[in-house]
């Protein structure tokens, strides 16, 4: 089980900070609610309360938000899960108009653009991953431009809105909702727009991420084996089965049994080895090729480190 480590609190700061100033000018200017859905005015009012849950709180309190949004405003995501697209659409209708204001609110395009103060840019540089929370298989890499080499390279991971701004535009620069991950994962073949729902865990969850990862067949017996003899299997416990179908996960995982076939030679390797010189500090070093306590922060790192548990790989043979 791993549990992934949020933001640090000074990036919290920060955070509430300058979004905290665009939202208070922004809700200041939102002075007449004529023209815009009846209950405009309590929306409002509940925006102005839930201010630094929005901001910074973490995902309950996230999910709290909509519960009251949606108690205040049940219709507001009821319209925008079916909103009308094209010239269906019209944009001086009062729900248009309200997530028009939203949208001029809590304005994700403007967090996203590259200036000198907090942006999105600077946010996924302070993050503490490197792998993709989500499937923990790809790397998130950033490479942020100095300013004085304008030819370096500039490159940052997609920010995944783990609860859609087009379901929920009052989240869309709240920061715990905004999470780098791999462009696999943000595709909309994968999640996309897609919402997850109450009951999948966002990868900062407090409930540690509980999942199994085996491989079926004679696993310990490498040589002669072939990819179509043994397989892969990734299974979620509780809540964290969902998550594990809504990404894909057990499919994704077969396209790297070469990478689990390689650790799987390396234990036969050190099985035929005489076992009474092989010091317990270097076998998981050997086997996995980094520190069990660094798995989260290794491409495949849960996956590689699971399986070797579950073959009782990683203890010294009796
Ligand atoms: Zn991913």
């Amino acid at each position: 089980m791993l549990k992934f480590k949020p933001f640090p609190g000074e990036v919290e700061d920060l955070h509430l900070a300058t979004l905290g100033e665009r939202f208070d000018h922004q809700l200041n200017l939102w002075k007449s609610f004529t023209g815009y859905p009846k209950d405009t005015a309590k929306l409002h009012a509940t925006l102005k309360r839930l201010r630094k849950e929005i901001l910074v709180g973490d995902v309950q309190e996230l999910r709290q938000v909509i519960d009251q949004v949606e108690a205040v405003m049940p219709d507001l995501s009821k319209y925008l899960r079916n909103r009308p697209r094209g010239k269906k659409r019209r944009p001086t209708s009062p729900m248009e108009r309200l997530i028009n204001q939203l949208n001029t609110v809590f304005n994700y395009a403007l967090f996203d653009k590259k200036d000198d103060g907090w942006n999105a840019y600077k946010l996924v540089g302070k993050h503490l991953l490197r792998i993709c929370p989500y499937c923990h298989m790809n790397h998130i890499n950033y490479h942020m431009r100095d300013t004085r080499s304008s030819a370096a390279l500039e490159l940052r991971p997609p920010l995944d809105h783990f609860l859609p701004k087009s379901i929920y535009p009052y989240l869309a620069v709240s920061l715990y909702n905004l999470i780098p991950c791999c462009d696999r994962c943000n595709s909309t073949t994968i999640k996309g727009a897609k919402d997850p729902e109450q009951t999948i865990p966002h990868p900062f969850d407090d409930s540690a991420r509980n999942m199994t990862f085996k491989v079926t067949a004679s696993a310990l017996t490498t040589s002669g084996i072939t990819d179509e003899e043994y397989a892969l299997s990734v299974t979620g416990h509780g809540a964290w089965k969902e998550f594990a179908d809504f990404f894909h996960l057990s499919e994704r995982y077969q396209w790297y049994l070469p990478e689990v076939q390689d650790m799987l030679g390396r234990i036969q390797t050190l099985d035929d080895s005489d076992k009474h010189i092989e010091p317990l500090i270097i076998r998981p070093l050997f086997i996995l090729g980094f520190a069990p306590h660094e798995a989260e922060q290794r491409a495949l790192g849960i996956c590689l480190l699971d399986i070797a548990k579950n073959l009782g790989a990683l203890s010294e043979p009796q």
